[in-house]
């Protein structure tokens, strides 16, 4: 026997029907996007490691234990792309961007590849729809942003997230709050994981970005980095927190957010649900200022905002409210493939919201109706000779089980429309 091949740990096959809930997350996305004027960029999906080294940071999770890197046949360091952030921004600064003004409004949808350990809503191959706005210094850019992730996550229906946000202030802040962090974590370094360990030598700020429980106890008294905030940080954070109000967009101050990536400043946000489906991985959207990353990658001192939301987490959580909502699935049961492929385009084009099937190869009643039940079919068009004699339709809801025969075109696709719910 051949050996069955199997798609790598971590990565999966989208299938039908999740491939159509992809499909409306990426269409929300792109509707709400080009209505803020954002643009599509669309990087390669390998970059020279030092991109990636360099913008999110040696001493990230990312860098450390994540990236899939490898050599070319010519010796060159590749990583597949963990996040897109670093490539819009050596994409920014190669094409000379900057010129066409500012601020640059760019979004980008894709795969991104992180070695991690495989679980609902973590995968090594997974996808993300995140927007970018270069050039931007104003909080009003971080208030525009924040604004169209929540307004596609309601136009997918999700209502039980939560915005969390917090700022890391500029530099000279962070300066300060880290010298504050540092002598509060010395005397916890017996007890928190190994991880936390490193943290503390080489980045202390990250420590609170730990998923091990244990950990996040010892540091729920920490000091909190916005107590640190310098005039011009305070100044900013002020204006973040008032606009969201001034916005109607509910937030929650998380002290302890940090983000898991170096090159973060000022605000930083995340869209969390709890939802059990994804427990722990409850991160749906995240992203914040990243005025420093321009200049690091080599270009020009350019402020920058932006977020990246998770389509696999997303898609779970669309598809959990749509479960909620009845699918309508039409199936036309006839003799008749060409009575009932005309009939087909005819409802198709009169109901907007219902899909319409049924069988080409005029298979026997019985084996027909038994397909519709067994796919899910909402309702049930008959069109057999009887009806087709009279002109005449006959409809059941599969749901409710109500039926209702006699009807003419039109009653049936005011049925149809107003909900099988009015049949009597
Ligand atoms: P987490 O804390 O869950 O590891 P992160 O901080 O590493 O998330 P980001 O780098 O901010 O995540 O990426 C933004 C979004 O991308 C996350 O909120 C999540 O929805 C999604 N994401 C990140 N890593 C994965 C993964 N391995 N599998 C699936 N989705 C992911
Ligand atoms: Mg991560």
């Amino acid at each position: 026997m051949v050996e069955k091949l199997k798609a790598p740990r971590g990565t999966q096959d989208i299938l039908a029907p999740d491939s159509g809930l992809w499909q409306q997350i990426e269409s929300t996305a792109i509707e709400i996007f080009s209505k803020a004027g954002f643009n599509e960029i669309r990087t390669p999906i390998f970059e020279s490691t030092d991109v990636f080294n360099r913008a999110v940071g040696q001493d990230s999770d990312i860098v450390n234990k994540e990236m899939y890197t490898f050599s070319d046949r010519s010796d060159r360091s590749l990583t597949l792309r963990p996040e897109a952030t670093a490539s819009v921004v050596r994409a920014f600064i190669e094409n000379n961007l900057d010129r066409e003004g500012r601020p640059q409004k760019l979004w980008y949808r894709g795969p991104m590849f992180r070695y991690e350990r495989p679980q609902t809503g973590r995968y090594r191959q997974f996808h993300q729809i995140g927007i970018e706005a270069l050039g931007a210094k104003a909080p009003y850019i971080d208030l525009e942003i924040i604004g169209l992730a929540r307004d596609m996550l309601e136009s997918l229906g999700i209502k039980d997230l939560t915005l969390y946000i917090n700022s890391l202030g500029n530099k000279e802040s962070r300066k300060n709050y880290t010298t504050a962090l540092k002598d509060f974590l010395a005397s916890l370094q017996d007890k928190v994981c190994e991880d936390c360990q490193r943290r503390f030598k080489q980045n202390p700020l990250r420590a609170l970005d730990c998923k091990v429980e244990a950990d996040q106890k010892l540091y729920a008294n920490a000091p909190a980095i916005t107590d640190f905030l310098d005039e011009e940080s305070q100044e900013i954070w002020t204006k973040v927190q008032a606009g969201l109000k001034d916005l109607d967009i509910n937030f929650v101050h998380d002290k302890k957010l940090v983000r898991g990536l170096d090159y973060y400043s000022h605000c930083v946000f995340e869209f969390k649900t709890n939802s059990k489906t994804l427990g722990a991985q409850s991160t749906v959207l995240a992203g914040g200022r990243y005025d420093s990353l321009v200049s690091t990658l080599g270009g020009a001192e350019t402020a920058a905002v932006g977020w990246a939301l998770g389509i696999e987490r997303l898609s779970l959580l669309v598809k959990e409210v749509q479960e909620e909502k009845e699918e309508k699935k039409l199936f036309i049961i006839s003799d008749s493939a060409a009575e009932a492929l005309k009939l087909a385009r005819k409802l198709r084009a009169d109901l907007k919201d219902f899909s319409v099937d049924f069988d080409y190869e005029e298979a026997k009643f019985k084996k027909q109706f038994d397909k519709a039940l067994k796919k899910n079919y909402s309702h049930i068009v008959f069109y057999m000779e009887d009806e087709r004699s009279k002109g005449l339709y006959k409809i059941k809801n599969l749901r409710t089980q109500e039926e209702k025969d006699g009807l003419n075109l039109d009653e049936l696709t005011h049925l149809c429309s107003n909900k099988l719910a009015s049949l009597s």
